[in-house]
């Protein structure tokens, strides 16, 4: 029989690539959501893979004990279950409770309930390893080795530090935990920056896009006037970082390892260049610039690791930019 993998927050942007690279692949997919509507909606997503395809509802994964059933009976586990907001009001609940005690809560559950997982993957964020306060940092190549060295005072600052410290903290969490408790299995982090790429999941109406959609959403609905300045300078397609994750969960070089996932540097100019371009029809809706203009001197981050120990290959810039855009016109 095809091993199952649980998915966490199998109703989100990333996830449902997830789901989706894992089911092609043979897999029988278990994924965790909300709510039963929820799990009707993701059903509909993948109605393609109906037998391989189950919904568990996990309603507050910053619970006790939130996953020990959900994890009862799979081969594998897939973490990727946590807020992408960078306007929480509240971080303690919004943020900081449902990132780290949801990804401890996950490894405690497997331990005590699933003694078989061997191998279990989490996404975590490239906002673990990125120092902010050394600004865009020119010339600098990020490794695996980088910590964002955020504290928790830091943490309360802003919406946008508590959610880095949100992701730094929870995978932290993970590596202690692995630490302190010898578990059976494995864990792998894979270390996304910005990740854009055609969206698959469920979306009620262009205002409830995830965060990192809205960001190139307001390139073409004309509420930019200008072209917008990067807070972050590297992106991912969704559907390498999708790959990656089964990458990760078969390979055993994987076990104990980070890894950064990232296509290369970008500029919103980039985009707006791309997408004034190839859709004419938006010109009217997507900031001029300067087109052309090129790239500042800004940090970088080094795959090669992920490009050897999983083998991963990235999806060109264009093909990106073109393929979100098309399924943002589509929503
Ligand atoms: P989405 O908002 O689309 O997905 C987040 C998922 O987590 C959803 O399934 C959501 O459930 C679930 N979730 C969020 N908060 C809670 C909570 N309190 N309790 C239960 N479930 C919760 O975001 P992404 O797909 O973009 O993000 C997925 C993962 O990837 C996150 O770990 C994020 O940090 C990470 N990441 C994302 C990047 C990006 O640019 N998109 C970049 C780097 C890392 P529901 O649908 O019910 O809200």
């Amino acid at each position: 029989m095809a091993p199952t993998v649980l998915v966490t927050g199998a109703s989100g942007f990333i996830a449902t690539h997830v789901v989706n690279a894992f089911l092609r692949k043979g897999y029988n997919v278990r994924g965790t959501v909300r709510s039963e509507k929820s799990a009707a909606e993701v059903r509909q997503t993948h109605a393609d893979y109906t037998g391989q395809l189950s919904l568990f509802i996990v309603p507050d994964i910053a619970a006790p004990h939130a996953f020990d059933e959900a994890v009862k009976g799979v081969d594998g586990v897939i973490h990727t279950a946590s807020p992408f907001v960078l306007n929480a009001s509240d971080f303690e609940t919004e943020l900081f409770q449902p990132a780290i005690q949801g990804t401890t809560s996950i490894l405690k559950a497997i331990q005590e309930h699933n003694p078989d997982i061997r191998r279990v993957v989490i996404t975590g964020s490239f906002a673990s390893v990125l120092d902010p306060s050394k600004g865009v940092r020119p010339g600098y190549a990020y490794t695996e080795a980088d910590w964002n060295p955020v504290t928790a005072e830091e943490a309360k600052s802003n919406g946008v530090f508590a959610y880095l410290a949100s992701k730094t903290f929870a995978e932290q969490a993970a590596w202690q935990y692995v630490k302190d408790n010898k578990p059976n299995f494995s864990v792998t982090t894979l270390l996304p920056p910005m990740v854009f790429g055609p969206v698959l999941h469920h979306v009620k109406d262009v205002k409830s896009l995830n965060t990192s959609s809205a960001d190139i959403y307001r390139l073409i609905d004309g509420s930019e006037t200008e072209v917008p300045t990067n807070a972050f300078w590297a992106f991912a397609d969704v559907r390498d970082v999708a790959e990656a994750h089964v990458l990760a969960f078969e390979k055993p070089a994987a076990a104990g390892q980070r890894y950064l996932i990232s296509t290369s540097p970008y500029t919103y100019q980039q985009f707006c260049d791309i997408i004034r371009e190839k859709f004419p029809q938006l010109q009217g809706s997507t900031p001029n610039g300067t087109p052309g203009a090129p790239l500042p001197p800004v940090y970088t981050l080094d795959t090669s690791k992920a490009i050897r120990e999983l083998g991963i290959r990235f999806t060109p810039l264009e093909d990106t930019v073109i393929d979100t855009v098309d399924s943002l016109l589509k929503i």
